[in-house]
């Protein structure tokens, strides 16, 4: 039958607006060399922003054809009438054709869909036409395809839940996470599941932890006499996203950045980033990477990303990206797309992005700071005391928030680490700058002396300070800052309207992330809830909080090495590796945990502890196996050439490491393969490195035909060297 959609079918739409932006990204990466030179395109402006998204004006002007606006878009009812999906479902075609796409899919994020490269996510595109009898194709788009679709999908890794005989996925549409639309393609955010409804993705647990802190903030709250009507809570965040960019003809001549995202050798060079002359330093036109920058940003733009910061970051060749905060559930969306949108820009403009934790040794690797906060949907911050004091009228509501996070940061320590824990992020965490493997929180002083008034007895308003700042010169006016300093030092500082969990990785997908912090949130509230619903007084339940769990509030410097060993002595989460925290999935406090909160069965937390351990031992392999090959395909005959000495080390090293992969390959026991994997690459591999770099360092440029750490890291520096310096 042919669907009530069915329109005239043009084969060829024209190109629409949306792709004059692809169009002179082509023609930019064609005139690069022109284009280091000159302004190619234009700013990243205003103009056309959310053009691409499916909400707001832009579903207002398609929906309004059918007698419907963008507020039946505003909560998830309308997927639950057909009637209503089939007049979305018509809008979008609408929408899609107009703006030159012919193509859907449902776009999802398969389990354990991290990594060094973009978070991968899964997508199957259909076009959005049908074939009449005779063959005439004709556009179709019911809304019984937009709200669901099915997939195999037994390829992707899912922990035993599924096996090839018995393969079914089914994809469910997320409503919380706007349509948009790329190239020729409309995106649909979706859910993914078994044909037993276990998660086999990322963003359906995130859903049912964001269920779980809605239920449970919302009783809290009531119970403290604060009812928040028919509003909803959810989690907001705002993702900092730390990147590099190297020349992409340097990236060509490393295997291991092309195969696992870090370089596994490389002598550092004469300059680092000790000057801290890279950081918040000018973004030089000299190279492609302001334009790359400007691209990304309006790329994003378009699709209603809200991409509103940039800056150069620490070490040479990295960079910054910071959106505007919102709710988890469209921001991890949105993140996913922006790693994609900044490796395809990338590329366009001799560049290569390198979202790994940490592509080079000696230099500061890149996180994705998840700045995470509990908010309702008609605009009160619970992390924010002044707006939680004058909006609730009750001054007892944020101190009991903040020892029921205490409380949840202390108890769950071990599964923030497991969230953290990609095969990347063992590089970073504890060096440079990264925070140590230690699971505590920092307060500031002032609300730490608060929560200590608390706890001995006295439940008062906490009204945080500011302070004047004089900048010494009648010219210069003074400002007010707040009283609290920033903790740079910290896994998860207290920032005045939000924690921010600074341990995440840039490589991540942060769904699991947001999953076990709006998980332990929820139950911390609960844990309040209960009590308050019995009889207990707030102050009596805030002081036996504080009393039992604010060993974990550690304000001093978490860089010092003797914190990790003082940190175990108080009883504080200390997992150094991240296989170990990964192991801790299933303990028996954690499965109580999930299954209580309705998160995850016992059967899809084993899933998922199985998936990160493959993915970390398969990460070590593929490092394993590129650095074989490059000791042999480049070291080796390198030393030769230029008569550097006898390569038998080299020849040993080769043996060493197939040894250990062998090793690691007979080991049933998946956490114990993996602590095989990181000793092979944190200890091993290291010191195989170390010869390597040894004649790296005495071997003349054009002989060694690697791409050296110079020619990565200073392209604004040098960028047409043809061997670095
Ligand atoms: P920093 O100075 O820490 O580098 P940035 O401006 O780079 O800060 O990034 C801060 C991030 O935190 C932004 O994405 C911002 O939108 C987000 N953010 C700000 N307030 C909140 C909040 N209340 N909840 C969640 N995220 C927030
Ligand atoms: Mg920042």
């Amino acid at each position: 039958m042919q669907s009530v959609l069915s329109q005239k079918m043009n084969l060829a739409p024209k190109a629409g607006a949306l792709r004059a932006g692809a169009k002179k990204a082509r023609a930019t990466r064609a005139t690069r060399t022109t284009a280091m030179l000159s302004m190619s395109s234009g700013p990243a402006t205003t103009e056309g922003f959310g053009s691409a998204c499916f909400k707001g004006a832009v579903a207002d002007k398609y929906l309004s054809k059918y007698g419907e606006s963008s507020t039946l878009l505003a909560n998830g009812k309308w997927t639950k009438d057909m009637a209503k999906a089939d007049i979305v479902a018509k809008a979008v075609l609408d929408w899609a054709v107009e703006n030159g796409a012919s193509v859907y899919c449902h776009w999802f994020q398969p389990m354990g869909s991290s990594g060094v490269r973009h978070g991968n996510s899964g997508q199957v595109h259909q076009s959005m036409f049908n074939f009449a009898e005779d063959g005439t194709p004709y556009y179709s788009f019911t809304g019984e395809q937009l709200l669901q679709g099915e997939t195999d999908g037994s390829s992707f890794p899912n922990g035993g839940m599924r096996a090839t005989h018995t393969a079914g996925g089914y994809l469910s549409i997320d409503p919380y996470s706007p349509i948009f639309l790329r190239e020729d393609t409309v995106f649909i955010p979706a859910a993914f599941v078994s044909y037993n409804g276990d998660a086999l993705d990322e963003k359906t647990p995130l859903h049912r932890a964001t269920d779980a802190l809605d239920k449970q903030t919302k009783r809290m709250l009531k119970a403290m006499k604060y009812d928040v009507g028919s509003a909803s809570v959810y989690a907001n965040i705002g993702l900092e996203q730390e990147i590099f960019l190297t020349p992409r003809h340097a990236f060509y001549r490393r295997p291991d950045l092309q195969f696992t995202g870090r370089t596994i050798t490389g002598k550092f060079p004469a300059r680092g980033q000790e000057m801290s002359d890279h950081y918040m330093a000018p973004i030089s036109r000299a190279t492609g990477a302001f334009e790359c920058m400007r691209q990304i940003q309006q790329e994003c733009f378009k699709m209603g990303i809200p991409l509103k910061t940039r800056h150069r970051e620490v070490a040479p060749n990295q960079y910054e990206f910071a959106p505007m905060f919102g709710n988890a559930i469209s921001q991890v969306d949105q993140n996913l797309m922006i790693m994609q949108v900044i490796e395809e820009v990338a590329s366009e403009h001799g560049l290569a992005a390198l979202l790994q934790e940490k592509p080079f040794a000696g230099v500061n690797g890149s996180g994705k700071h998840n700045n995470w906060s509990i908010g309702t949907s008609d605009g009160l911050n619970l992390m924010n005391p002044k707006q939680v004091n004058a909006k609730t009228g009750n001054p007892e509501i944020f101190p009991l928030v903040m020892a029921a996070m205490v409380s949840a940061v202390d108890k769950h320590g071990d599964l923030m680490r497991a969230a953290i824990a990609s095969p990347g992020n063992d590089f970073r965490l504890g060096a440079m700058e990264a925070p140590p493997a230690v699971m505590s929180t920092y307060l500031g002083p002032s609300l730490t002396e608060f929560l200590n008034t608390v706890k001995n007895g006295s439940l008062g308003e906490y009204a945080p300070k500011k302070k004047p700042l004089e900048f010494g010169s009648d010219t210069l006016p003074s400002i007010e800052v707040p009283a609290e300093d920033r903790n740079r030092t910290s896994p998860f500082p207290y920032g005045g309207n939000r924690f921010e969990f600074r341990a995440a990785g840039s490589s991540q997908n942060v769904s699991l992330v947001n999953t076990v912090l709006n998980t332990i949130a929820a139950e911390a509230f609960k844990i309040v809830a209960d009590r308050l619903e019995a009889g207990e007084k707030p102050l009596a339940i805030a002081q036996d909080l504080l009393k039992t769990h604010d060993k974990c509030i550690f304000n001093g410097n978490g860089y010092d090495p003797a914190w990790p060993d003082e940190a175990v002595k108080r009883g504080i989460w200390r997992i150094d590796a991240g296989c170990d925290a990964i192991n801790e999935l299933d303990s028996a406090k954690n499965v109580t945990l999930f299954e209580g909160m309705g998160i995850f069965t016992a059967r899809e937390i084993q899933a998922r502890k199985s998936v990160l351990l493959g993915h970390y031992v398969g990460s070590v392999e593929m490092e394993a196996l590129t650095m074989i090959d490059m000791i042999n395909q480049h070291v080796i005959p390198s030393v030769k050439k230029a008569d550097l000495g006898n390569p038998s080390k080299l020849v040993d090293a080769v043996k060493t490491i197939k040894g250990a992969v062998a090793q690691i390959h007979g080991t049933e026991d998946e956490h114990k393969a993996a602590t095989l994997a990181r000793t092979l690459r944190l200890t091993t591999m290291v010191a195989i490195r170390e010869i390597i770099d040894e004649f790296e360092s005495r071997c003349p440029p054009e002989d060694w035909t690697l791409a050296t750490y110079s020619e990565l890291l200073f392209f604004d520096t040098y960028p047409e060297s043809e061997y670095g310096c």
